[in-house]
């Protein structure tokens, strides 16, 4: 190992069809510009899922996946400020950028022109971070190292469990409504697939002052969707209660995690509404036009959110009290919550890996 390096817990896959299991992985240490910290807790995203599972067909192994770090500081490097050992931080997806776009000079650095490093799985091109691979390795784990720019400051009154899922669920669903002009509220706003992401949205959506209809696949999650700030309840397998909802939406945001038609929403949009993808669906969608004629719709995607708007979704999170449901495992039982998830998220939970339980 080089004298720059150090050895760190982590579970991961050594292959596509292998468990889970403890492996030792390097990273750099804290050079001038980093900060290092000791993970208490990591989400699990149906994202690690996609790759873990090879599914878009670029995965490297072991992968160590995870995006929703939350942990305590315990080194800073001589240029850091404003962060200090004992500090309260996370990290989502982004772990390293070009720092010299458009894009990075904006904070926008989810549109890194030189691709942003994701947390896990990607080729180490832009400098700031070593490991033992060339390539990322995510949050189920015991220690991470990033430049200070890629972390998110929790506030002291924010339960640490529930703090890494605002750095990939959270941001996704707080950019694309920030975006689209529903921060200020006033806008019927639609939330499809209701698990991670989809609770995620339901809150923020209502907390920033919008009528919100949470569209689902399962009947069974209607009472915790109204509970959790829904106005609105679509069974979008039932015809009638999808007819309930036709010309009513001004933005959809759509998380469903497989395979599915959009055509089969665009109903629900009003003229001039959008619907935003955001799910990591590999199959094609076949669309019929003549919606988009006649309603001016809107079809559209989105990718997490950059650095400082990641930190606004957490003190916007912070200031009106929301905090995803989660439900703490241990590393033992990645394998069934995995399976779980592969099924479908059948409840509104956010998996949360509790990495000092695992040890
Ligand atoms: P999740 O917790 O598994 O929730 C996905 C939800 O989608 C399920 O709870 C279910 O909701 C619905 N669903 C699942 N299968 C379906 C099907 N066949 N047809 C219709 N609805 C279905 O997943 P997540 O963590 O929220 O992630 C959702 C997706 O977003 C994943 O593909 C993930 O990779 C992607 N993602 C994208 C970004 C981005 O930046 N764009 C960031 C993070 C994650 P109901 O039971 O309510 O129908
Ligand atoms: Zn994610
Ligand atoms: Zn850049």
């Amino acid at each position: 190992m080089s004298t720059d390096m150090y050895e760190t817990n982590a579970w991961g896959k050594k292959s596509q069809e292998t468990e889970f299991e403890k492996i030792k992985i390097q990273r750099n240490l804290a050079g001038d510009n980093d900060v290092s910290f000791d993970l208490q807790y990591c989400g699990i995203c149906h994202s690690d899922i996609h790759f873990a599972n090879n599914e878009l067909g670029n995965t490297s192994y072991p992968i160590v996946p995870g995006h929703e770090l939350a942990g305590v500081v315990t080194a800073v490097g001589s240029n850091v400020t404003g962060i200090k050992v004992g500090d309260r931080v996370g990290v989502g997806c982004i772990v390293d950028s070009c720092n010299k776009c458009s894009q990075c000079e904006k904070g926008e650095e989810n549109f890194c022109e030189g691709g942003f490093t994701n947390a896990f799985n990607y080729p180490l091109v832009h400098g700031g971070l070593k490991t033992n691979t060339g390539y990322s390795f995510g949050g189920y784990c015991e220690s991470m190292t990033v430049n200070k720019r890629y972390i998110v400051k929790i506030p002291d009154n924010y339960p640490m469990e529930a703090a890494g899922p605002i750095f990939c669920s959270g941001i996704t669903m707080y950019s694309p409504l920030a975006h689209w002009k529903a921060l200020p509220g006033g806008m019927n706003v639609g939330i499809i697939g209701i698990g991670g992401l989809g609770q995620m949205g339901v809150r923020l959506a209502k907390a920033m002052g919008n009528k919100v209809t949470a569209i689902s696949t399962s009947p069974n999650k209607k009472a915790d969707a109204m509970a959790i700030g829904a106005d609105n309840f679509i069974v979008s397998k039932d015809a009638d209660s999808m007819a309930s909802g036709e010309n009513s939406l001004d933005l959809i945001l759509n998380t469903v995690s497989a395979p599915h038609e959009l055509s089969h929403y665009l109903p629900l949009l009003r003229k001039d509404g959008t619907l935003v993808q955001l799910g990591l669906v590999t199959a094609n969608h076949s669309v019929n036009q003549f919606p988009f004629l006649m309603k001016r719709i809107n079809l559209s995607g989105s990718v997490i959110g950059g650095m400082p708007e990641t930190q606004d979704c957490m003190d916007f999170c912070a200031k009106h009290g929301i905090i995803p449901a989660t439900k703490l495992v241990k590393a033992d039982q990645i394998g069934e919550v995995y399976k779980s998830l592969e099924t479908k998220n059948d409840q509104i939970v956010r998996y949360v890996l509790d990495i000092k339980a695992s040890l």
